[in-house]
C-alpha cells in the first residue's frame, strides 16, 4: 500500500510552485523537489516536504519518489527564447531528469506520472507565418522540433509512452503553450515575453525613460496561457484516461506588438519602441488547436490575456518596486 504522497519535481520553479499550492489546497500530502536551494524557490509552502535534490541523478530520483502515489515532472533546465537558443546542451540534459524519474517511479510502483512537455515539440515548418493555423497534436510528426529543448521534450514524451506501453506504467503528457503569471522569472535571462515586457514597462515607468526594446519586428504571433488555467488543465489531464499528449494552451492569438499594447494600457503609458531584429525569436507564429482537449475534457483555458496580464503586471510591479526600495 502506498502512502499518499504526491511529488512535484521542479516544485521550486514557476509552474511547480503553483501546482504545489493547488495540491496543498486539495488536502494532499505533498513533496516538492528542486535542484535550487530553498531560498531561491519562487514559492515555499508550509506543511510540504521540501527537498533540494538534483534529479538528473537516479539516486536522487529514488529519494524523491519514495512512498509516492503520483509524480508530476515539471523539472527542466529551461527559459525563454534567449535561454533555449543559446543553451541547447543544457536543455537536452533534462532528458536525464525524466528518464531517471521514470525508472525510479516504476521501481517504486508509482500509480501515475505526469510529464510537462511543450509546444516546442512542433515541427518548425508548420510555424513559418504570423497568420498561423493552430497546431494540432498530430502536427508534431514528421518530427522537426525546436533544436535542443524541443527534441528533449519530444524524446521524453516518447519515453513516457514506451514506459506505459511496455511496462504498464501510467503516464500522462501535456504540451504547454507559453505559460505566464505571478511568482515566475521576470529578469536574469530566462524570462519569457509577457514577464519581460511587464518588467520593462514597470522599469520604464520607474526611471521616467519610456523606451522599450522589443525582440524582432514584434509581428511574430503566440498564445499565452495564464497560470491558473495551466494548473487546472494539468490536474484534469493527470486525472484523466487520456494517454496521448494533449495541447494545454490558450487559443487567444496575439502578436508581440499587441502584447506590448496591452501592457502599456494596463500601465497607462506609451513607450517608444526599438525593435531588435537580430534577437532570438523562435518560430514566426504559433497557436494551440484545442479541439482535442475540448473533446476529451470538455474544457479549455479561458482566462483572457487582459485579465491575466493585469494580475501579472501588478505582481511584477510590486517586486520591482520592493527591490528598488531595498537598494
Ligand atoms: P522553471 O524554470 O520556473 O521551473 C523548472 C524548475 O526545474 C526550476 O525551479 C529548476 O531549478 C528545476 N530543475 C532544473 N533542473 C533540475 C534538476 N536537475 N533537478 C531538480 N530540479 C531541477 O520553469 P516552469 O516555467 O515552471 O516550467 C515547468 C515545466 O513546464 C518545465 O518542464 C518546462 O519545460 C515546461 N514548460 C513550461 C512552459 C512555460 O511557458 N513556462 C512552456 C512549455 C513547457
Amino acid at each position: 500500500m502506498h502512502e499518499d504522497v504526491t511529488v512535484v519535481a521542479g516544485g521550486g520553479g514557476f509552474i511547480g510552485g503553483h501546482l504545489v499550492a493547488h495540491l496543498v489546497d486539495q488536502g494532499r500530502r505533498v513533496r516538492a523537489v528542486d535542484r535550487k536551494p530553498l531560498n531561491e524557490w519562487y514559492q515555499v509552502h508550509g506543511g510540504v516536504d521540501n527537498r533540494t535534490l538534483d534529479l538528473q541523478q537516479v539516486e536522487a530520483c529514488r529519494q524523491a519518489v519514495d512512498g509516492a502515489g503520483e509524480v508530476y515532472n515539471l523539472a527542466a533546465d529551461m527559459g525563454g527564447m534567449g535561454f533555449i537558443e543559446n543553451n541547447k546542451a543544457l536543455c537536452m540534459l533534462s532528458v536525464l531528469i525524466n528518464t531517471n524519474l521514470l525508472l525510479a517511479g516504476r521501481e517504486a510502483d508509482v500509480n501515475r506520472y505526469f510529464f510537462a512537455s511543450s509546444a516546442c515539440v512542433y515541427a518548425a515548418d508548420k510555424q513559418v507565418s504570423t497568420d498561423v493555423t493552430a497546431l494540432r497534436e498530430q502536427d508534431a510528426y514528421p518530427a522537426m522540433p525546436e533544436d535542443g529543448y524541443g527534441w528533449e521534450k519530444l524524446f521524453s514524451e516518447r519515453m513516457c509512452r514506451h514506459f506505459r506501453e511496455d511496462f504498464g506504467f501510467t503516464t500522462r503528457v501535456a504540451r504547454y503553450h507559453n505559460v505566464y503569471g505571478e511568482h515566475g522569472t521576470f529578469d536574469g535571462g530566462r524570462e519569457k515575453a509577457p514577464a519581460a515586457i511587464c518588467r520593462k514597462v514597470v522599469q520604464a515607468k520607474l526611471s521616467g525613460h519610456h523606451d522599450i526594446e522589443v525582440w524582432g519586428d514584434g509581428e511574430q504571433t503566440r498564445s499565452f496561457m495564464y497560470i491558473s488555467d495551466c494548473i487546472d488543465g494539468t490536474s484534469k489531464i493527470m486525472d484523466s484516461d487520456i494517454t496521448e499528449p494533449l495541447n494545454l494552451g490558450s487559443s487567444e492569438l496575439v502578436s508581440i506588438n499587441q502584447l506590448v499594447d496591452i501592457v502599456e494600457e494596463i500601465a497607462g503609458l506609451k513607450m517608444k519602441r526599438t525593435h531588435l531584429l537580430d534577437a532570438p525569436l523562435g518560430v514566426r507564429g504559433r497557436n494551440s488547436d484545442n479541439t482535442l482537449i475540448r473533446k476529451y475534457l470538455d474544457w479549455e483555458p479561458s482566462v483572457s490575456l487582459q485579465e491575466g496580464l493585469e494580475r501579472t503586471y501588478r505582481w511584477i510591479h510590486d517586486e520591482v518596486h520592493a527591490t528598488a526600495a531595498a537598494v
